[in-house]
């Protein structure tokens, strides 16, 4: 860990000594007009955040969202499509100069969850609750575009708005999210050189948490179902008992993380449902499984497939019992791009005071902004939402979840910067390609 840290202070000084703050971030004259707009407009945009918050929508439904956001985009006079990947909003900020096109993301859906906070603003949808910050996230693309619309001949290039439905999931048998826009072009007409996101984090508003590299791990869904033979509980030689069958599994399942993946590179196999058995003097004849798998690295997400199907198989078959698995691959790792991570890391502390500009161990949390990252340079970053005088702030997924607003203003600044330097940086950026 703490040979993790010096690497990664040692990356944060090293892209300090190879690109000084001088002459790569915004001018003066531009970070004040950033300021004055965000004044201008915070209390606007506060208002639109805590209508999103009241009237929460589920993934692949934010028909209201969507609708708030548009005619916003509209009335900026932006080039808006709608209904990309199903509710998906995409607007296009042409700048004055003729340049690239940077992208930046912000996620719309809500989660099942029945808010039990007690703000004034508490959601108007019953068991629909913007627990996962979207609305912020919203919310701050949102102002970003409102700043950054004023601040039009100050850029040199062009600004993809993208706001996604169903970041969470698609609902079963629908496709939705980052890889449905993508699918749909999002990327294209003009074709994004570079894409920004962030996720509010439980840490100190003011802090911006980063790491280059993998930043949040991929998340695949696995089920397993132990097919044995139903006898009388007493008499267990005449059956196949697929609950002991599983117990077994469950326990062996652990020695794929700890005796076959590199210590290194960290990997979590998790069961988190288990069904069976009729009742207690019955040898149960069907067993259910059902996990994630989290990895960083391709090589170990490549990996651990045939290794669970190994275990389920030798002990299946050991006691006479047969089994189904499935294997379902969901949204790869966020990975921060190294090149771009280097030339925007000069930006994020030139906003925000050195101190607050932490380094994090890569997150085993999942992030379906990956689809960008795979396809262009991407960056990534958590924005700190918990307010400074609370001792502890309720996890994201909490019914009780209640960032401080004013982690808007801050998302909207870091945001228009990195955007704005970005643009201004694309010669070092048409180098690597993602
Ligand atoms: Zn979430
Ligand atoms: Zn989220």
């Amino acid at each position: 860990m703490r040979k993790n840290l010096l690497i990664k202070l040692s990356f944060f000084s090293f892209a300090l000594l190879l690109f000084p703050l001088n002459g790569l971030t915004v001018d003066k004259a531009t970070a004040l007009l950033i300021e004055e707009e965000i004044q201008k407009h915070k209390d606007e945009i506060v208002k639109i955040r805590r209508f999103l918050h009241m009237n929460p929508e589920l993934s692949n439904r934010e028909y209201e969202t969507a609708k708030v956001v548009a005619s916003k985009l509209v009335s900026l006079g932006l080039e808006v499509k709608t209904g990309v990947a199903k509710t998906g909003v995409v607007a296009l900020l042409r700048g004055s100069q003729q340049g690239f096109t940077v992208g930046i993301r912000g996620d719309m859906d809500a989660l099942p969850i029945q808010e039990l906070t007690d703000v004034p603003f508490k959601s108007l949808n019953p068991g629909v609750m913007h627990a996962c910050g979207h609305d912020i996230h919203t919310s701050i693309a949102l102002g970003t575009a409102i700043v950054l619309t004023a601040l039009k001949d100050k850029i040199k290039g062009n600004i993809k708005f993208i706001f996604q439905p169903a970041e969470e999931g698609a609902p079963p048998g629908e496709e939705g999210g980052a890889s449905l826009m993508i699918k749909e072009g999002v990327l294209e007409e003009p074709s994004v050189g570079a894409i920004f996101g962030l996720h509010v984090w439980p840490e100190n508003l003011g802090e911006v948490l980063f790491s280059p590299g993998p930043i949040m791990a991929s998340s695949d869904w696995f089920q397993i179902v132990i097919k044995g033979k139903s006898s009388h509980g007493a008499r267990p030689h005449e059956g196949v008992d697929s609950i002991a069958l599983a117990s077994n599994i469950v326990v062996s399942l652990q020695s794929v993380i700890s005796r076959s993946i590199d210590p290194t590179d960290p990997a979590v196999l998790t069961i988190g449902k288990i069904e069976g058995g009729t009742r207690s003097n019955i040898i149960a004849e069907k067993v259910l499984l059902e996990g994630t798998v989290r990895t960083l690295s391709e090589g170990n997400r490549e990996k651990i497939p045939q290794l669970i199907e190994n275990i389920v198989k030798g002990i299946t078959h050991s006691f006479g019992a047969d089994f189904t698995f499935s294997y379902r691959k969901g949204p790869p790792p966020v990975y921060n791009h190294p090149e771009l991570a280097k030339i925007m890391l000069p930006t994020l502390l030139n906003v925000l005071e050195n101190e607050n500009v932490k380094e994090l161990n890569p997150q085993m949390v999942a992030e379906d902004f990956s689809y960008y990252c795979q396809k262009i340079p991407g960056f990534f970053f958590f924005l700190g939402a918990k307010n400074p005088a609370q001792e502890t702030m309720a996890p994201l997924h909490s019914p009780y979840f209640n960032p401080d607003e004013r982690s808007i203003s801050l998302g909207i600044k870091i945001m228009c910067n990195l955007l704005l330097d970005c643009l201004e940086r694309q010669s070092h950026l048409e180098d690597y390609p993602p």
